[in-house]
């Protein structure tokens, strides 16, 4: 498409986000709560909305039967890729906090995590479809549940990828808008459990041979220590460096009582996408040698949250992405890397796809003082439609 064309379709863009329309959707969510794992009457919330607009609302049950997800497609008819617009409509479980509008901010149970997010992706597609600015290819737009750890565990994403509702890149409305991230971290949530037999004992009637499950508990601690010192060297430029984080150790009742079990809980970081079962061993292995050493049979729980991942600069999202945010905001997004898990690690590691967390400048992710403002969800309405104006008009196709 020429320059004038594409200076038009932008305008059109600009002008066809409806600021009202979009803080309706927004505040409509907001109203429903959905802790993780509950999020059923907020999909059928957002598949009504998308139903009254004349979208055709798909709900695969994908994995959750009580929260259905919402899958809508918006085709131009013509070759090309498809971006997905993909979001999660479960909240963190804490008390709700009803929606509420003042000075141009949004407040609410997942305003900015990420309900605000969804609306802007949502009134974005509304866009696209009013302007026809899409010259090819398609939009797929998907909500869904079980996002939230450690009471979700994912597998609404994981199963609308293995059912195939996937573009060929991916856009996460999450709140991050000062970087444009092209590189996270995997992590897992760790939780060894040092355990013996028999009762808590006064420390002089206890058998010689009595197992110290504290002492094992602290020694695993030293030895991640060490494992972090030699682990900070395997780096990436955006992501930072692999770690092993220690924060809670838990064991005993009394300062002379020996006690029956030790919990060491922590993080386990990597920036090597593809890494996730070597991670996993190498950590297996560290924590049963010391159980064997020490005598102290050990329970080793490793939830993985995510696999790292990277995004090419060279990438036709990353520069359609650039292109759209420099036309809404004059500048380009500098690059940087991610400093959450979130479903983009997931859509990067089992589907292959290239994706990009971009969202409000919002605060108070899991507090109760979740707020964003109106302005940054219509930024990011203008931005999600120009990116993918860009990106999926942006390949010449050969005639059909
Ligand atoms: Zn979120």
């Amino acid at each position: 498409m020429d320059s004038a064309s594409t200076a038009d379709r932008r305008e059109k863009i600009r002008s066809a986000v409806n600021r009202e329309r979009l803080v309706e959707t927004a505040m409509a969510l907001v109203s429903v709560p959905s802790p993780t794992r509950s999020a059923g009457a907020v999909a059928d919330c957002l598949a009504q909305i998308l139903a009254n607009d004349g979208f055709e609302v798909q709900r695969p049950v994908a994995d959750w039967p009580e929260a259905p997800a919402v899958v809508v497609r918006l085709e131009s008819n013509r070759p090309g890729p498809t971006l997905q617009f993909d979001g999660h409509l479960d909240t963190v479980h804490l008390p709700f906090v009803p929606p509420r509008l003042e000075d141009g901010v949004l407040y609410g149970s997942g305003a900015s995590d990420m309900k605000g997010g969804i609306a802007a992706a949502v009134e974005a597609l509304r866009a696209l479809r009013e302007t026809e600015a899409l010259a090819g290819g398609s939009i797929l737009l998907t909500a869904h549940d079980h996002h939230e750890g450690p009471w979700g565990d994912r597998r609404q994403v994981r199963a609308l990828v293995a059912e195939g509702f996937v573009g060929d890149a991916v856009m996460l409305p999450e709140y991050l808008a000062d970087r444009l991230p092209l590189a996270g971290r995997g992590m897992a949530i760790f939780k060894v459990s040092f355990l013996r037999d028999g009762d808590p004992v006064h420390e002089v009637l206890r058998a010689p041979e009595t197992p110290d499950v504290l002492g094992a508990g602290a020694e695993l601690v030293c030895r991640l220590r060490n494992l972090n010192k030699t682990l900070v060297r395997t780096s990436d430029p955006w992501s930072g460096c692999d770690t092993v984080f220690v924060g809670l150790i838990e064991s005993g009742e009394i300062y002379n009582q020996a006690p029956v079990g030790c919990t060491v809980r922590g993080t386990r970081r990597w920036v090597t996408p593809g890494r996730t079962e070597a991670v996993e061993a190498g950590f297996r292995a560290l924590v049963n040698e010391l159980a064997v050493a020490s005598g102290t049979p050990a329970t080793i729980d490793f939830q993985v949250q995510g696999d790292a991942f990277r995004v090419s600069r060279e990438d036709a999202i990353v520069s359609a992405f650039q292109t759209a945010y420099s036309a809404v905001s004059g500048v380009e997004l500098p690059v940087g890397g991610k400093p959450f898990v979130d479903d983009g690690n997931t859509y990067a590691a089992l589907a292959g796809i290239p994706a990009l967390t971009h969202g409000p400048d919002a605060r108070g992710a899991h507090t109760l003082s979740e707020a964003v403002e109106v302005d940054e969800l219509v930024r990011v309405a203008r931005v999600y439609a120009m990116t993918a104006v860009a990106y999926c008009g942006g390949v010449v196709h050969p005639p059909q």
